[in-house]
């Protein structure tokens, strides 16, 4: 089969579909994506919030809880402690398929009818306030990722500890405002680095230890902007600069990032990887155009898939070695499950939300350890089979048409309109944040931000210095210094915990003047996007294995109008080692 150009039903760009694609859609039975990757890729992701919480009562005991859901959206929302009960059965929701009516609309009346977890949230202990997230004890604001233990402010971490402001890490201690950090410790601001403790301002670092501001270093120790001091005139330097001071700190950052951008970069953040694009990978073999994946064997299109995924294309949030699986968000364990959410252990799935331990299951949701089951009705083997392929059939004849005129048929991830989340509200805008107007444009949900009445006690710069700050900065409520004006969903005000005022004063760290939700998203603008660009090596020094200018091309998350110097592999490796 050949490669074929199509149009993006929902940017209207043209985007590709490979023979290998085509081969994939055969083998599971689909028809190809009227929609392009990225597009997709968003789609999938506005079933996922993260950090956008609500007070909301539950629908069975009535009690007020902390919810992922938007209340003005009128689900049926249940507490964790209900929700896990027996005191419902979701089977209580099934329903006749009703051939009169579209699928999805009929899809979007289960969604809103079947009980919702407010936050999901397993092996939980004392963390009150975070989501999508398992193993977690005496955390706070943490998001995606398990094994938290005493951190604050996270997101898309394993085992980390005593770690604020800390994202897509693993295996860490005692950092601070940092990704994608593994194996380190007592690091602040460090980004992409591995084996490295008590530093500041790091960035592709490896084994290094007592370093300030450096970039691409290997195995060294008092280095400040990749200078190499003696051990006491370093101590001295490190005083003098004085990091504690927010203003020096703030100055040591902005040259910092001037500094790193002297050094070549590597094209993508890999190892070990075959015949693959992507970034941010580590051992894998053919998978194309993939993100944060690790240990994955042909999977494509697809975003943080870290632990053994085989032949699936369009998963996200996915882990656990599913196989065979196509436009599924959040899984673990699955086999042949497809246009669904959060399905776990289960096999032969589609169009299903929220079920466990299933097999066979079309159009359901909230299902555990059940089969053969449509809109939540159980059918005998030979019923299901029938049913199913005549509704497939009727979602063809008559399909679901939204108000920007995009068309879903069988084959189609859910519609925009019948997903519980807003764009704004959802983590596809900390990645590609969008304004209001965009958002609306692009036929988006969007989710106007809350008036909150906090009434700030303090403003940011009226915070004291770590070193004479105390108890009593933890009854204040701090104005974040975006006031709001920002696209960041700035809460305003915020609050700092004990645990963050002891970790701070260890680490010698100013406490922080923005929200958590800011600081987040000013992380999120430092780090590289799930998009790439099909660009050559600048490399053009003499004694590399070139003759002239490297000839070497990639596909990289850096667009030609940023400012890094951006090197292949081979060029890469000569000069960091
Ligand atoms: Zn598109
Ligand atoms: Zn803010
Ligand atoms: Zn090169
Ligand atoms: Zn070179």
């Amino acid at each position: 089969m050949q490669s074929e150009i199509k149009q993006c039903q929902n940017c209207k760009q043209d985007f590709t579909i490979e023979p290998e694609d085509f081969n994939f859609y055969e083998k599971i039975n689909v028809p190809a994506p009227t929609w392009c990757p990225e597009c997709r890729m968003v789609r999938r992701m506005l079933f996922r919030n993260e950090r956008s919480l609500y007070k909301q009562n539950c629908g069975l005991c009535g009690k007020s809880a902390i919810s992922m859901y938007d209340p003005e959206k009128n689900y049926m929302v249940y507490c964790l402690d209900c929700y896990n009960s027996d005191k419902w059965d979701p089977k209580d929701c099934g329903v006749d398929y009703d051939f009169s009516k579209s699928f999805f609309s009929q899809l979007e009346d289960l969604y809103k009818k079947i009980p919702r977890k407010v936050l999901y949230q397993d092996f939980a202990i004392n963390s009150e306030y975070t989501n999508q997230i398992v193993y977690i004890k005496n955390s706070y604001l943490c998001f995606g990722g398990h094994h938290y233990e005493d951190c604050a402010y996270c997101a898309q971490n394993f085992f980390l500890k005593n770690c604020l402001d800390v994202d897509f890490s693993s295996k860490s201690e005692f950092c601070f405002d940092s990704f994608h950090l593994r194996n380190c410790f007592r690091i602040r601001f460090g980004y992409y680095s591995e084996d490295c403790m008590d530093s500041w301002f790091i960035y592709d670092c490896r084994n290094c230890s007592n370093c300030v501001g450096c970039t691409n270093l290997r195995n060294k120790s008092y280095c400040i902007f990749n200078e190499q001091y003696e051990k006491g005139e370093y101590e001295n330097k490190l005083k003098e600069l004085n990091l504690s001071n927010p203003d020096n700190l703030e100055q040591v950052n902005k040259t910092f990032w001037q500094h790193s951008l002297n050094y070549p970069r590597k094209y993508a953040n890999i190892k070990n990887i075959t015949n693959s694009t992507g970034d941010d990978m580590e051992q894998v073999r053919n998978c194309r155009h993939s993100f944060s994946v690790t240990e994955d064997e042909n999977v494509n299109y697809s975003f943080f898939v870290p632990t053994g995924g085989k032949d699936c294309f369009d998963i996200d949030h996915v882990g656990l070695g599913t196989t065979e699986t196509y436009e599924l968000h959040s899984g673990f364990g699955d086999n042949r499950v497809f246009f669904s959410n959060r399905v776990y252990f289960s096999h032969s799935v589609e169009y299903s939300d929220d079920c466990y331990n299933c097999e066979n299951l079309f159009a359901c949701a909230g299902l555990r350890k059940k089969q053969y089951c449509i809109f939540n009705k159980e059918y005998s083997k030979e019923e299901y089979i029938e049913l199913v392929s005549k509704i497939k059939k009727q979602m063809d004849e008559m399909p679901y048409v939204d108000s920007k005129g995009r068309i879903y048929k069988y084959g189609e991830f859910f519609p925009i309109d019948i997903m519980p989340f807003a764009y704004n509200d959802s983590v596809i805008h900390e990645y590609f944040p969008l304004t209001k107007e965009e958002i609306l444009n692009k036929g988006y949900k969007y989710k106007e931000p809350e008036i909150k009445n906090y009434k700030p006690t303090m403003l940011a710069h009226q915070l004291p210095g770590i070193e004479k700050a105390d108890e009593n900065v933890l009854k204040e409520i701090i104005q974040c210094e975006h006031m709001g004006h920002c696209n960041d969903k700035c809460t305003i005000a915020f609050r700092i915990i004990q645990n963050e005022l002891n970790i701070c004063k260890m680490l010698g760290v100013p406490l922080p003047r923005l929200c958590p939700n800011c600081r987040h998203m000013e992380r999120m603008k430092l780090l590289n996007p799930p998009k790439l660009y099909h660009r050559e090596c600048m490399c053009d020094k003499t004694g590399h294995m070139h003759n002239g200018k490297c000839t070497i091309e990639f596909e990289t998350p850096y667009s030609t109008k940023r400012p890094e110097i951006i090197y292949c592999e081979k060029c890469y490796q000569q000069e960091v080692y």
